[in-house]
């Protein structure tokens, strides 16, 4: 029988094993599940290179709790150890793991859960909830089975075991405090936690019950080819608990040399009651790792949920490691590009489905095009403008259209509020495009400033196009110039339809965007600071009253050139107060001199 001290060199690692691991006690279950499924891997490695025979039995691992014994037992059925083994992968390495571990870490603060396995502590956290451990294991070869107990002094002893067939079982001897962990419950959703997509059939078993708790093959570990929407939408609600279908996923598979597998989900729409905000769970080789991963996703896509696979990243990420990582930041520019090839071809799949999707994932992707130069660049012939008769424009359809030089695209920031004007382009056939969203603003200025030569044109800023030029008319200028009491007011006469407004207010484009913008910082603000808006007065010098107005006594033709003003005014936007009594005032007298 051979003895020894786990702790021959330091004072003793377990009270530092267990001070430090002590935050997620849960996590030694993983260790132990993945150490069982790193040893049959082993096993299937060897036979796939004809070093030994074929198992005969299924390869799996079962967790077993004794409740009576007070035991958690982790068996599987894969390479198994022989006394060098141990000796050698057990009492050795852990040793050296640990003082390596101690070196690093003594009188430092933090939260253990990551530092483990790094240091080749995997198998040592099952002392973070046992008195006292043992190894019962037969090598695959025709070495003796050993057993090892180990106290939790870290005094062991190694000897000859008993074990007949080739595998190893941990048994843990449940320390009191953690009498939790004997609660078939608790170690089933530990399990369904960490292990629910490990790679071989994990069994939890007490007595009578025996439950499977994983899925060995994952989706993301398989073939797109081999996949139907269903499985992607059953994986979805498997892991967000959403009974709702995602919008659409997008299944990376990506080789050397990032390697790594992934599926990420946009979710459905959600009501304003539930948070927007996705979760990204981070696997390695199929080894549940970390939850509610921000770093790798950009922030503008925050709203994906999905999981990523990552063999390249260690089993102890930590989040600064993921936010100053080239490999990470390879791998977010990997998501982001396979994003936007996604988007492209659910466009060119079907149309009209892809201009339902964009209704909803418009303002991250607009977000995203202005963050992301790399995304635009991808993702830019994917973009629709929505008209205002409910159709669908590619953007780039519209920037590389004929009228290359010259491009003026229509827009609308409310149909219903600007409906007046909206009619007015729509009886020429031009469209109109609908940006009601904030972002769709800032996105068209966006568009704007990457250099192509259009411009964006709210329905109330020009009326170049819907009207004709209108003869000099001295005298219309002056009575309009009075009308508004304004000093200077900018005034001047287009042609427009017989039946169209008399007088229309023309917006200045930029003034208008400037205003709006300075509005919405002010709220974000709670303060009120507004910006004037360069206002400019057409009279329409076809509509039949106001070809009236030059026949009119000047007394008349003065209050009717207010009136109209007014209303024009109040076409525009909401009347100050002044304005608003001049309407009535203005109105009191029209009724006079009927
Ligand atoms: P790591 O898994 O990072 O190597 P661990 O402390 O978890 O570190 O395990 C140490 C070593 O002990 C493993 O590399 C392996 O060689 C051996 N080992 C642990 N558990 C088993 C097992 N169930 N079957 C065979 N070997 C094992
Ligand atoms: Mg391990």
């Amino acid at each position: 029988m051979k003895k020894g001290g786990i702790s021959v060199q330091t004072e003793n690692i377990f009270p530092v094993i267990k001070k430090w691991l002590y935050s997620d006690k849960d996590i030694f279950v993983r260790e132990l599940v993945s150490n069982a499924c790193d040893a049959i891997t082993k096993h299937k490695r060897l036979v796939s290179l004809s070093e030994t025979e074929e198992s005969s039995e299924e390869y799996c691992v079962y967790v077993t709790l004794d409740k009576a014994l007070k035991t958690l037992t982790v068996s599987d059925n894969g390479v198994g150890m022989t006394e060098e083994e141990v000796e050698k992968y057990i009492n050795q390495i852990a040793l050296s793991g640990a003082l390596d571990f101690i070196s690093r870490y003594e009188g430092e603060d933090s939260n253990g859960g990551g530092i483990i396995g790094h240091f080749g502590l995997g198998f040592y956290s099952a002392f973070m909830v046992a008195e006292n451990v043992e190894i019962k294991t037969k090598s695959y070869t025709d070495a003796p089975a050993v057993q090892w107990d180990c106290k939790e002094n870290g005094e062991f002893e190694m000897g000859p075991g008993n074990k007949s067939s080739k595998g190893t079982d941990i048994v843990l001897h449940i320390v009191e405090s953690e009498y939790e962990y004997l609660d078939y419950e608790k170690i089933k959703s530990v399990l369904e936690k960490y292990c629910a997509f490990m790679p071989y059939p994990i069994y939890c078993q007490e007595g009578e019950k025996k439950e499977l708790i994983n899925e060995v093959l994952p989706a993301w570990q398989q073939s797109p080819s081999d996949l139907k929407d269903e499985d992607y939408n059953a994986l979805y609600k498997k892991l967000f608990n959403d009974y709702r279908d995602p919008l659409f996923y997008v299944h990376i598979n990506a080789d050397y040399p990032l390697n790594f597998k992934g599926i990420l989900y946009f979710p459905s729409m959600r009501n304003s009651m539930e948070s927007n905000e996705g979760c990204i769970k981070l696997f390695y080789n199929s080894v549940f790792v970390a939850d509610n991963i921000k770093e790798i996703v950009p922030d503008y896509l925050y709203n994906l949920s999905g999981v990523l696979d990552c063999p390249e990243l260690p089993l102890n990420v930590s989040r600064s490691y993921l936010q100053d990582n080239t490999y990470v930041r390879k791998l977010s520019a990997h998501i982001i590009k396979k994003l936007a090839d996604k988007l492209i071809k659910l466009k060119n799949e079907d149309f009209e489905k892809y201009c339902v999707l964009w209704d909803v994932i418009k303002p991250y992707i607009e977000y995203g095009c202005m963050k992301d130069s790399k995304f635009y660049d991808r993702v830019s012939s994917g973009l629709l403008l929505k008209k205002t008769d409910g159709g669908y424009t590619a953007l780039a359809d519209l920037l590389d259209g004929e009228n290359k030089d010259d491009i003026k695209l229509y827009y609308t920031t409310d149909p219903r509020q600007q409906s007046y004007y909206v009619g007015l382009y729509a009886d020429k056939q031009i469209p109109v495009y609908v940006l009601d969203a904030v972002v769709d603003t800032q996105f068209a200025s966006f568009v704007e400033s990457k250099g192509k030569n259009v411009k964006f044109l709210r329905v109330d800023s020009a009326f170049d196009d819907v009207s004709a030029s209108a003869e000099k008319d001295e005298e219309l200028m002056s009575l309009f110039a009075e009308a508004t009491g304004i000093d200077g007011a900018k005034i001047s006469l287009a042609a427009l339809g017989a039946d169209d407004a008399p007088v229309l207010i023309r917006c200045g484009e930029e003034s208008r965007r400037f205003a709006d913008m300075m509005r919405m910082y002010s709220a974000l603000n709670g303060t009120e600071s507004g910006a004037p808006v360069d206002e400019e007065l057409i009279v329409n010098t076809a509509n039949t009253a106001i070809l009236k107005l030059s026949s009119m006594d000047a007394e008349k033709s003065k209050l009717i050139a207010k009136h109209f003003y007014l209303m024009a005014l109040v076409a525009s936007r909401a009347l100050t107060a002044e304005e608003l009594k001049s309407l009535f005032e203005t109105d009191r007298l029209i009724t006079e001199l009927i």
